[in-house]
């Protein structure tokens, strides 16, 4: 919420004691390693300025909010995100940029780009070697450096070549102690940030390596990796979740399952990796069709797919049902021999609070619609019905 509505603001009369330079009175930072390396990266001395107890109040209970929202989230992007102004927040900066380092170690790509208020996320990558970074990195301190001019990234340099323009590099450091990135903030000034901003902002840094591993591992748990769709796991967890809330609160819900005709003739015409390639492709088509945000797209075995459609009835779900059936046939999937067109035959059932179900029994009874609709033909759409 904060970072939407409330962003953190210098107090006015802070502001203008800062225009003042009233905070650069000398004091060892704690958090780079010695004076004469303090020296060698151009760090200038930072402020003793002790925070009034209602400024401390008040960025204690932003920065607990801020915590909090970075937690609890579990998505890599929206994490990125929230991260991205939570620093520029409490860093004070316009420009701020995640820069993680790639599995191997050997490159930095850039995760995200926040410049005057906008999100961008530049695909690129990041050279480390020979640069600052590589000093941050292996040092696992924060470090003042000056900024490297001409690039949309605040990017640190050895040389001083904007003068006053400085860029705080912090490093992200993970799970087992690993440096897993680095964030990297424009300054526009050369002079450090008091003593108590410079720790929050390395207490920020070490929620937010902690928050991006937990939330690649649960991407690694619950996501599919051929098809980028939710797992089967997380799927059964989601549905009982969602049935829960119908039998306490009221509402409905219904599931889709659809599965790829004849796939094994896919297999067999046209390799194993082709095979993949329509799975991936058909996730995509699934994933245009529905509703974003709203329905859970899953991959519920090998060539079966299942959705939660949540606030649907019977129609609602058989009209998407019929959309996914539709565009499947007619989406021309890429070979590299002939034509290649594939059908889905799907089954469709419902539950709501006058009908109660549990989450396997409505499945059971998608997949005996799934199973009159291939009895029936194959490239169909079936209800769920008595007997
Ligand atoms: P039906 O219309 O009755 O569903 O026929 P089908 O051939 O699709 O069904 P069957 O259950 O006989 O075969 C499913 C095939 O799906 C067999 C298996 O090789 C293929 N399959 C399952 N998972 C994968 C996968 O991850 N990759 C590939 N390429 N094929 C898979
Ligand atoms: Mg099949
Ligand atoms: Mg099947």
């Amino acid at each position: 919420a904060y970072l939407t509505s409330g962003r953190l603001k210098l107090q006015p009369q802070r502001r203008s004691r800062r225009a003042a330079g009233e905070f650069d009175g000398p004091c060892p930072p704690r958090y780079t390693e010695s004076a004469a390396e303090r020296q060698r990266s151009n760090v200038r001395p930072a402020s003793m300025t002790e925070p009034s107890p209602q400024e401390l109040d008040l960025t204690l209970r932003t920065l607990d909010e801020a915590t909090r929202l970075l937690a609890s989230e579990m998505d890599g992007a929206r994490l990125i995100e929230r991260a991205l102004s939570t620093l520029s927040d409490f860093g004070r900066s316009e420009r701020v940029a995640l820069l993680m380092i790639e599995d191997g170690g050997k490159g930095i790509e850039v995760a995200g780009l926040l410049a005057r208020g906008k999100r961008i996320c530049p695909d690129r990558a990041v050279a480390v070697q020979g640069t600052p970074l590589e000093q941050v990195i292996a040092g696992r301190q924060a470090r003042l450096y000056p900024l490297l001019p001409n690039d949309e990234l605040p990017l640190p340099s050895f040389v001083e070549e904007s003068p006053g323009a400085h860029c705080l590099c912090l490093p992200l450091i993970g799970n087992h102690h690993l440096v897993i990135g680095v964030a990297t903030l424009d300054r526009g000034t050369a002079a450090e940030l008091p003593d108590h901003q410079m720790q929050i902002l390395n207490v920020l840094a070490t929620l937010l390596a902690v928050s991006l591993e937990n939330a690649r591992l649960f991407h690694l748990a619950t996501v599919d990796a051929l098809t980028g769709l939710y797992a089967r796991r997380y799927f059964e967890i989601r549905l009982e979740e969602e049935v829960a809330r119908i039998t306490r609160h009221g509402g409905l819900l219904s599931l889709l399952l659809t599965d790829i005709d004849q796939f094994k003739q896919v297999n067999d015409r046209y390799g194993h990796q082709q095979g993949d390639l329509v799975l991936r492709e058909l996730a995509k088509l699934l994933r245009a069709t529905i509703r974003k945000g709203i329905d859970l797209p899953c991959r519920y075995g090998g060539e079966e797919f299942a959705t939660i459609l949540p606030v649907t009835d019977l129609n609602g779900a058989c009209e998407m049902a019929e959309r996914v059936r539709r565009s499947c046939e007619e989406y021309r999937f890429p070979s590299p021999m002939d034509l290649l067109t594939i059908t889905v035959s799907g089954g469709v059932a419902t539950m709501d609070q006058d009908h109660l179900l549990s989450g396997e029994e409505l499945v059971r009874r998608a997949d005996s619609a799934l199973y009159r609709a291939k009895d029936a033909g194959r490239n169909q759409i079936c209800a769920w019905r008595e007997g």
